[in-house]
C-alpha cells in the first residue's frame, strides 16, 4: 500500500508546485500589467505609448511580434511592434486579410502544427516566417466607432494559457489608450489639413503655397538647379460670373483646377489656388523648356474642357493665361523676385491677347518678358512644346 500512498504526495506536491508558480506569473504579470496602466496612462503620444508597451511586453509574456491593426472610418492604422511608431496607412489593403478579420470577433489561436491559409497571411502581415504560435484578438474598448484587432506572434517556446490572458489584458489596455490618442490625431490632422487646403479647389492654399515656395526655393539654391514658377489666371472671369452666377462660377474654378492638378506629372510639382481665379504652380529641378512644356499642356488641359463662355458678346471657351518664369536661385536673391518675373509674364501674357504663356527672362532679379512663340508674337506654340 505505501507505494500507492507516496504516489499520491508526489502528485498532491507537484500539483502545489504548479499551482504555486502559476501564483507567482500570475502575481508578476498584475504588478507589470499594473505598472503598464501607470505608464500608458503617462504617455502623450501614440509613439510613446507603443514603445513603452514594447519594451515591458516581451519581458513578461513569450511575445516576439505583434502589430495592431485599427480601423477608423475608411482609414487603417497600423501599429508595428518592430518599427516602435504609427504609421497611418490610409490605402492600407487588407484584401482578403480583412474578411478574416472582420468576420469574427472570437479569438483565434493558431499553432504552427495547424498551419493552415488563415496562419500564412498573418505570418505575411507580421513580415516574421519563423513563429510558433499566432494568435488574433479582436479587442473593443470603448465602442466610439473604431475596431481594434491585435496580431500576435509567439517566440520560440509558443504561448501558454497565461500568456493569451495577459496579452489580451494588455491589448484590451493598449486599444482603450490608443482610441483617445487616435481620436486626438485625427482632429489635429483635419485642423492642419484645413489649414493648408483651399475648401473650393480641393487644391494648396496660398499659405501652403508659400510655405512649400520657400523650401523648394532653398533646395534649389543648394543643389544649384533650376526652379520655375507658373502664374495662371482664368480669361475674362468676371464676365463669366456676371453672365452665369456664382455657383456656376464656382464650378469652373472647380473644372478648371482639376485640369492643373491633372496636367501635373513629377511628384514634387505643386499647385496651389492662390486666391481667387489665380493659381501657382511650382516646378521643381525643371528648366525654362520644361516649365513652358507644362504651361502649354495646362492651357490645353483647360481648353479640353470646352466650358462655354461669352466675351464681349461672341461665342467662345473658358480659356487661361499662363505666366511662366525660372531661374536658379543664387544665395543673395530673394525668392519673391521668382514670383514678380512670374507675375510680369502673366500681365504681358493677358495684355497680348490672352490664352497663352509668356515667359519671364530672369537674371539675377532684373527681369523682362519675352514671347514664346517663334514670330516673337503674342500666341505660344501650343502642341509645338518641347519635351518636359
Ligand atoms: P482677366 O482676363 O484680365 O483676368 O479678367 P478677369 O475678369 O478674369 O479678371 P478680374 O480680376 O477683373 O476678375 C476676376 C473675377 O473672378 C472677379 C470675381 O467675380 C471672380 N472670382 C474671384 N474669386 C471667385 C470665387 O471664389 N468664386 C467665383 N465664382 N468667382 C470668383
Ligand atoms: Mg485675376
Ligand atoms: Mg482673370
Amino acid at each position: 500500500m505505501a507505494p500507492v500512498k507516496k504516489r499520491n504526495c508526489d502528485l498532491c506536491y507537484s500539483n502545489v508546485k504548479v499551482k504555486a508558480l502559476e501564483h507567482v506569473a500570475l502575481n508578476t504579470r498584475h504588478e507589470a500589467l499594473r505598472d503598464l496602466v501607470m505608464r500608458a496612462r503617462s504617455q502623450p503620444d501614440l509613439a510613446d505609448l507603443t514603445a513603452a508597451i514594447c519594451s515591458l511586453w516581451r519581458f513578461v509574456a513569450n511575445v516576439s511580434n505583434w502589430r495592431v491593426l485599427c480601423r477608423m472610418d475608411q482609414e487603417f492604422i497600423v501599429v508595428d511592434s518592430q518599427a516602435q511608431q504609427v504609421t497611418i496607412a490610409y490605402d492600407y489593403q487588407l484584401s482578403d486579410l480583412e474578411k478574416l478579420l472582420w468576420s469574427s470577433r472570437i479569438p483565434r489561436h493558431l499553432k504552427r502544427k495547424n498551419k493552415c491559409d488563415e496562419l500564412i497571411q498573418l505570418e505575411e502581415l507580421l513580415h516574421e516566417t519563423q513563429v510558433e504560435d499566432v494568435a488574433m484578438l479582436p479587442l473593443d474598448p470603448s465602442g466610439r466607432g473604431l475596431q481594434f484587432y491585435l496580431i500576435i506572434a509567439s517566440g520560440p517556446f509558443g504561448f501558454s494559457r497565461l500568456d493569451l490572458k495577459f496579452i489580451q489584458d494588455v491589448g484590451m489596455l493598449l486599444a482603450s489608450e490608443m482610441s483617445d490618442r487616435l481620436i486626438t490625431q485625427k482632429l489635429m490632422n483635419t485642423l492642419q489639413q484645413n489649414a493648408r487646403e483651399d475648401s473650393l479647389t480641393r487644391l494648396a492654399n496660398r499659405r501652403y503655397f508659400e510655405e512649400v515656395f520657400d523650401v523648394s526655393w532653398r533646395n534649389a539654391t543648394r543643389n544649384n538647379e533650376p526652379l520655375s514658377l507658373l502664374m495662371i489666371d482664368v480669361d475674362h472671369f468676371k464676365i463669366y460670373n456676371d453672365t452665369f452666377g456664382h455657383v456656376a462660377g464656382d464650378a469652373c474654378l472647380r473644372a478648371v483646377a482639376d485640369a492643373i492638378r491633372s496636367a501635373i506629372r513629377r511628384p514634387l510639382d505643386f499647385c496651389a489656388r492662390m486666391g481667387g481665379e489665380e493659381f501657382g504652380v511650382l516646378l521643381p529641378n525643371t528648366r525654362e523648356d520644361g516649365a513652358i512644356a507644362m504651361a502649354n499642356r495646362i492651357i490645353a488641359a483647360v481648353d479640353a474642357l470646352t466650358i462655354p463662355h461669352m466675351v464681349s458678346g461672341f461665342s467662345s471657351m473658358v480659356s487661361v493665361s499662363i505666366g511662366s518664369a525660372t531661374c536658379v536661385p543664387k544665395r543673395h536673391e530673394n525668392s519673391l523676385c521668382l514670383v514678380e518675373a512670374a507675375d510680369e509674364a502673366l500681365y504681358e501674357a493677358k495684355s497680348k491677347g490672352r490664352h497663352q504663356v509668356r515667359v519671364a527672362q530672369f537674371k539675377e532679379c532684373e527681369t523682362k518678358t519675352s514671347a514664346t512663340g517663334s514670330d516673337g508674337g503674342s500666341q505660344s506654340p501650343i502642341g509645338e512644346a518641347p519635351e518636359y
